[in-house]
């Protein structure tokens, strides 16, 4: 029998393959079997050798629906056969990705191992349209915050701490839950002028905002009918968004010149 391999929960950034690690692109070329999630982009599935065994195992239209249990489950079994598994999960795994109970879940049945990290949807979403999560005189600070409950249950979260205008607030999975974010963060003293960014698909080529102001943001979401995956940004940083724009990706990064005083000396 085979030795337990080792099970890699790997982060795949926001969507642009060039926003991966390149450990995860060696990991994704070294697996025998991916288990992917469903916000995994196309030009990323490319990326996977075409002998690899890939399992699907995310809420996808009309197929179904495979529980965090049974995804918990299919890791451990897949790393008993033996197999190098990848756990491909969309962004970074230990943010908002399930990735802290899967990782627990392993080493509760004795299976090795490793989280690489990716980039998360905020930084992705905020380095696309020039959002800068901290800048220096307009937020000491950035929180990221869901805004999806258990169970579809109410939002629990403390306002008070929340509605605090030197922070930037970045909401993930808060589509469904904008109109009670917005109103309960202006209700604890969030002024309704406070700016405000709606990011869909970010970091991909689909990518596009909003920028508006808390107060507006539900209605604004709406009428121009953003779709998952969507992400907000609440803060004085966006209103650098049409400053920095995206000019600062733009331009094509020229092949590395070392000056004088610049050199690296390897
Ligand atoms: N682990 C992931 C987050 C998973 S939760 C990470 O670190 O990014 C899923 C939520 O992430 C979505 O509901 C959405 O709010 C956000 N999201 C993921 N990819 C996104 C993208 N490309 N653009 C905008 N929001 C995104």
């Amino acid at each position: 029998m085979k030795s337990t391999e080792k099970v890699y929960l790997v982060g795949a950034g926001p969507g642009d393959p060039d926003l991966l690690t390149m450990k995860a692109v060696r990991l994704l070329r070294e697996a025998e079997v991916v288990v992917l999630d469903r916000l995994i982009s196309d030009d990323i599935l490319k990326l996977i050798p075409s002998g690899t065994s890939c399992i699907y195992a995310g809420k996808a239209p009309g197929k179904h629906y495979v529980s965090q249990d049974e995804i918990n489950e299919m890791l451990v079994r897949l790393a008993k056969s033996g197999r190098r598994v990848v756990r491909l999960k969309g962004g970074d795994p230990f943010i908002f990705g399930r990735g802290g109970e899967e990782a627990l879940f392993m080493a509760e049945h004795g299976i090795e191992f490793e989280i690489v990290p990716g980039v998360s949807a905020g930084s992705g979403c905020g380095s696309a349209f020039g959002i800068p999560l901290t800048h220096r005189g307009l937020a000491t600070g950035v929180r990221f915050v869901t805004g999806h409950c258990r169970d579809n249950g109410e939002l629990r979260l403390n306002w008070k701490s929340l509605a605090d205008p030197n922070t930037t607030l970045v909401v993930y999975m808060g589509l469904g839950t904008i109109p009670e974010v917005s109103a309960n963060l202006i209700e604890a003293g969030l002024p309704a002028s406070t700016p405000a960014a709606a990011v869909e698909k970010g970091a991909t080529e689909n990518q596009r905002i909003c920028v508006t102001t808390l107060g507006e943001l539900p209605e604004r979401v709406i009428a121009e009918e953003f779709s998952p995956p969507t992400l907000f940004i609440i803060g004085q940083v966006v209103t650098l968004a049409g400053r920095l724009g995206q000019t600062l990706n733009a331009g094509k990064v020229p092949d590395a010149v070392m000056e004088d005083g610049l050199t690296a000396h390897a």
